[in-house]
Order: structure tokens, then sequence, then C-alpha cells
């Protein structure tokens, strides 16, 4: 045990005074339950179902299609994309809101190669999360001369030359919670020519983002997890100003035209980022991402990334004090500005340990091989969840309540 390890009349006397507590009660957070998986699925926000249903019933089932313009369907994409940029550091015309983020890294990552043609190197991490590599050598596949080059993060930066099309890395790792040095690396791209292109999935609504302070060129992102989209949510994707008049989408449908309801035969693309978007949008499923981006309301940027760095020190340091001895090894980085807001921990004995988590009510997730992943989402992650967290993960260890063959069961989705 160390000193370091507050009791729990602390731990409550910092939730009194988070100027966050209040957002928790946006959230339908069932009872009894400590949810440390909003990283990879977020929860429910409270208004989501009416929302839905109103966009079901009302605007789809009496308004019909005139809802297009009456209820602003068409401007969907645009809106939510303006709602996303405060949050990574963009201005509101350089992000839209369309498809998944792998079919997003698709027509970016083409894009950017297309403008880079003597140049034959996407280079990427090993170890990825595994659809960023997927569409990588998807996309180097179909454009003669192309490759997909992994580095290891650390040694990206050195390995970047005059070959490299587009660097294409993820901010904030998915299984051990490492961030990256977007402006270092970005800053390098740059030097040596290229065009970088980062996946914001693990980072955006958690982590300091300032895509323009950084002069980022290209970026995707994820609606499920911290923005709390709900399940597969549209994505989101950045185009800086920059560069919109010159990329092209390799997906070029007719929302992305220019004038889509001329229904000319010939393609023009539309002036800015809605270049980028395809077929038509998804309109019951923007709006549960349009309630998920109103749990952010009232809130900054750095009140956000303020409250995950403390929640995230005391989840390590709970993990320190309490767990360590049990085997544990703490995968994410110690420093608060070089990690995300998840804190992942190894063991051999992660999966069992982590259905045993479950049954007691605290809900992380298993990334092979033995990974356990605990998410914590500033807007209804309370100090008191990590405090309880961390104390029923010790008794769990104490009392060797992950032996119970029952947790040795694997389901498909981890
Ligand atoms: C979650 C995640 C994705 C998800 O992609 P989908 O197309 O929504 O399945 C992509 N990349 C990274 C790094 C992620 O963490």
């Amino acid at each position: 045990m160390t000193t370091n390890w507050p009791d729990l009349d602390a731990v409550q006397s910092w939730d009194a005074a988070d100027p966050l507590a209040a957002c928790r009660a946006r959230f339908a957070l069932p009872v009894g339950t400590i949810y440390l998986d909003g990283n990879s699925l977020g929860a429910l926000p409270r208004a989501t179902a009416a929302r839905v249903a109103d966009a079901v019933t009302r605007q789809w089932g009496t308004d019909l299609i005139a809802s297009w313009n009456k209820h602003g369907w068409i401007e969907a994409p645009a809106r939510l994309g303006a709602r996303i940029a405060p949050l990574i550091g963009a201005s509101p015309d350089e992000v839209i809101v369309a498809d998944s983020t792998s079919v997003n890294l698709f027509k970016l990552l083409a894009a950017a190669c297309a403008a880079r043609p003597d140049r034959s190197t996407i280079l990427a991490e090993p170890g990825n999360f595994p659809t960023d590599l997927y569409v990588a050598n998807g996309v180097a596949k179909m454009m003669p001369g192309r490759s997909v080059r992994t580095v290891p993060a650390a040694q990206i930066a050195a390995a970047i030359d005059q070959d490299t099309a587009v660097v294409l890395l993820t901010h904030v790792h998915y299984k051990t919670g490492a961030m990256l040095d977007m402006a270092g690396i970005t800053a390098a791209a740059h030097r040596a020519g290229a065009l970088i292109l980062w996946d914001l999935s693990h980072s955006a609504g958690a982590v300091e983002l300032d895509l323009n302070g950084c002069s980022v060129d290209l970026a995707i992102g994820c609606g499920y997890k911290y923005l709390n989209g709900g399940p597969g949510a549209p994505a989101f994707l950045f185009v800086a100003r920059a560069l919109q008049q010159t990329l092209s989408s390799p997906l070029s449908g007719w929302m992305g035209h220019a004038a889509p309801f001329d229904f000319g035969d010939e393609y023009a693309p539309a002036p800015g980022v809605r270049r980028f978007l395809c077929g038509t949008p998804p309109i019951l499923a923007m709006s549960a991402l349009e309630s998920g981006l109103d749990t952010f309301d009232g809130t900054t940027l750095a009140q956000l990334v303020a409250k995950s760095r403390r929640l995230g020190d005391l989840l390590i340091a709970g993990i320190e004090a309490r767990c360590v001895r049990h085997g544990f090894t703490l995968v994410t980085p110690r420093d608060p500005l070089a990690r995300g807001s998840h804190v992942s921990i190894a063991h051999p004995h992660a999966w069992e340990i982590c259905q045993a988590l479950i049954a007691r009510g605290v809900v992380g997730d298993f990334r092979a091989p033995d990974v356990l992943r605990l998410g914590l989402t500033p807007l209804y992650t309370s100090f008191e969840d990590v405090w309880q967290a961390v104390d029923r993960l010790a008794a769990v260890m104490d009392e060797g309540a992950w032996r119970d063959p029952a947790f040795a069961e694997r389901a498909a989705v981890t």
C-alpha cells in the first residue's frame, strides 16, 4: 500500500467541487453500474430516445419528405460537423459528419495519396487499430506503385522522407492509451512535404486537441465513443480549409456535388468540405448523434481535459496502490500529457478478470491478448466511480473471484 490512495470521503469532495458533475444527469446510466467503457460505446443520453422518436414520428411520419428542408435534415452533416469543430480545434466549415470512420479514412487517404502523385508511401504505425491498417492497405492496392510502410510510433517522425505521401496515425492508441505528439509529428511530415492524417477516434471529446494550432491537414474520428452518438453512429472528417479545393473524394457521390439537385450528368465537387459527403445522410442516426453532442452544452474543452487527466491520475494511483501486487502491469503512460482518456493494464488473465469485474458492476473491456481497458469519460465518470472500480478490482484479485470457470467463456464482441 502506498499513501497515494485517498479516502472515499476525499474523493467525494472532489466530485462535489467538479464543474462537470451536473453533466452526469444528462445520461441514463443504469443504477449500480460503474461504466468505464465510454471510449468504446458512449453511454445513452437521457434526451436521445425522445429525440429519435420525434425524428421518426413527427418529422418522418407527419412531415414526410418536406422534412429535408423543414427540419434541416439536408444540413445535418454540416450542422453536426460544426458542433464537433470546437472539440477538436477546427473551424466549423472544416468538419463534416458522414459514413463510418473506416469509410472516411478511405476517402481522405485516397485523396491525400492522389495529391502526392510522386510519392509512393503511406507511413503508418504497426499495431494500430486494425481497420486503419486494413483500409490503408486497400488504398495502396488500388493505387499503382503505392505501399504501406509501418514504423513504430516513436520512430515515425524520423522515418518520414521524400517518398512519404501521407502519414497516417491514431492520436490516442486504442490499446495502450498512449497519446502521440500531434504538433511535433505534423511538423515533421510537413518539413518532408508529406500530408498527415490523424485518427481521433479515442481523442475527440476527452483530450486536448488543436488541429489548426498544429496545422493538421486531415483527420477522422468516431461518433459513438466519447461523442455519445449511439452504436454505429455516423463518423466525422476534417479537411483543413487550405486543402479543401485541391483534394477530391474517391467516392464522388451526389451529396458531395456542388449542386446535387441540378441532377446533371457531370460530377462537379462542392467547393468546401461537403465534397467529402457521398450518399444521403442517415437522419435517424444523425438525430441520435446530435443528442450526443448536446451533452457537451455549457462545457469547455479545458474542463473536459482537466477532468480526464485527474480521473486518469486517480485510477493509476489506485492500480499502483492496490492492484499491482496481483501481477498487473501498467500499459498506459503515467504522464498525463502522454496518455488519452483510458487506462490499460496487462495481466495474463485479463479476460477472466474483466468478466469478474463486470459481474461486480464495473464495465470495462478486454483487448487481446492480455489488456484490461478502463475508459474515463469526463462528462459522466465520477471520481467516486474510479475509487469504487479500484476497490472492486482489488477485491476480485484479493478473493481470487476471477478463477470461477464461468468467467473463462469468450463472447463474440469483446
Ligand atoms: C473505434 C475506432 C475506429 C472505428 O471504425 P468504424 O469504421 O467505426 O468501425 C477506427 N479507428 C480507430 C483508431 C478506432 O479506435
